[in-house]
């Protein structure tokens, strides 16, 4: 036996009698949560929506036992409950504020379906009401930030007439010479939703009464998802929570950078070129300073009996880039040879004057072999980095003992 659906005809029920039909465990063990018990209760009537038509399902009670799911399935609606039912008479009751959001979501993307597809020639192919941002899929060219910006315009405007969403009822041909939106091919009576003088639109989810109660619309990103664009939006109490939010991260955003929020941006672009100006400096700072400790380096360190000029050493506080300067800087004079590591980073650096005639590259996975790490490079320069930094110390005192015939 088919459930009466009561949100058909009055989508602002939230009370309800009705008789059990039937009451029995339900054979969906992994819901709602593993292996919590569960019911399946089949009514004469409800007033609880099942997940449908893109629409999330309603919560709420019946009797003493709250309603996790509602489905909609062959022999009528289920409705998924933590506990049992008794067959009888049994009070329904459904949870307002999540099923006014639903309506709200769902009237509004109607609504600014409606109004792309009218003002801009951009048809809605798929949407969802999400349980924080809802979305609509359209096809065809990209919508340019004016054309985001009008639709939202419009239908906000069809909010503030207050008008009147109607249920109508009619077969496919019916609608169709109403000037239906989305034209449908099945038999029978069909329901659809029309908001006055703006969409009809074949629907079987609950809808607000009138325009007004959609609240404010409100445009969020617009990102292309395969051949489409899919728009976020927000409806009703939605669009004050998200409006909110986004206030709260533009004054936090500008107390941190001690602007006002409407400066934010100029803030933002000064704060960056800074930066980047910052970094410049800091580099070639670095450079030069990495260059004099390498000369410093170079002319304190004692000539081997070969001729060999042997720097080890492990650097504290200094950017990866500095093993490279001082590298380039040690390794310019004949058979100078640098072994360094930099203690933060736990990165190393092997280089030397090709007239030392060593292989770097071999030696570099000589000491990682023993003491763990990633790297490579040329018989000249070559770059690792260990697993544990805490090796750094080891790893240089292992390549100065590995370095042969010195
Ligand atoms: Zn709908």
């Amino acid at each position: 036996m088919a459930t009466r659906r009561l949100y058909y005809d009055d989508a602002f029920e939230t009370e309800f009698t009705a008789r059990v039909i039937s009451s029995e465990p339900a054979l969906i063990p992994s819901f709602p949560v593993a292996q919590a018990p569960a019911w399946e209760v089949v009514l004469d009537r409800t007033a609880f929506y099942p997940a449908s038509g893109g629409q999330p399902h309603d919560l709420g009670k019946l009797g003493d036992a709250n309603v996790v799911d509602v489905r909609d399935a062959e022999d009528g609606i289920l409705h998924i409950v933590d506990r049992p039912v008794k067959l009888g008479e049994v009070k329904g009751c459904i949870n307002w504020p999540r099923r006014f959001d639903h309506m709200q979501q769902h009237t509004g993307q109607h609504l600014l379906s409606a109004m792309f597809q009218e003002r801009f020639g951009l048809s809605t192919v798929s949407f969802h009401l999400g349980s924080e941002i809802c979305t609509i899929d359209l096809r065809g060219p990209e919508p340019a930030e004016e054309i985001l910006e009008g639709a939202e315009r419009a239908a906000n405007q069809v909010v503030f007439e207050d008008r009147p969403v109607n249920v109508r009822y009619g077969t496919a041909d019916q609608l169709s010479q109403l000037g239906v939106r989305k034209e449908v091919e099945r038999d029978g009576i069909l329901r659809a939703i029309e908001i006055e003088s703006a969409d009809l639109q074949p629907c079987g989810g609950t809808h607000v009464k009138r325009t007004g109660q959609i609240g404010l619309v409100l445009l969020r990103r617009c990102t292309k998802v395969r051949q489409d664009w899919r728009v976020e939006f927000v409806c009703g109490r939605r669009s004050e929570r998200f409006a909110r939010h986004d206030f709260q991260v533009l004054r936090q955003t500008a107390e941190k950078l001690r602007c006002a929020p409407e400066d934010l941006v100029s803030a933002a672009s000064r704060m960056l070129a800074e930066r980047d100006t910052n970094f410049k400096s800091f580099h070639a700072v670095t450079q030069r300073l990495a260059e004099s400790e390498a000369t410093l380096a170079f002319e304190t360190t004692p000539l081997e009996a070969n001729g060999f000029r042997v720097v080890s050493r492990v650097f504290e506080g200094v950017p990866a880039d500095y093993l490279g300067f001082f590298a380039t800087a040690f390794a310019k004079s004949e058979k100078a040879i640098a072994l360094l590591a930099a203690a933060e980073g736990g990165n190393l650096l092997f280089a030397q004057h090709p007239s030392a005639g060593k292989d770097m590259s071999a030696l570099l996975k000589q000491v990682l072999e023993k003491v763990g790490g990633k790297g490579g490079g040329t018989q000249d320069f070559a770059r690792g980095r260990l697993i544990e930094r805490s090796h750094a110390e080891k790893a240089v005192l292992l390549a100065r003992e590995l370095l042969p015939g010195s």
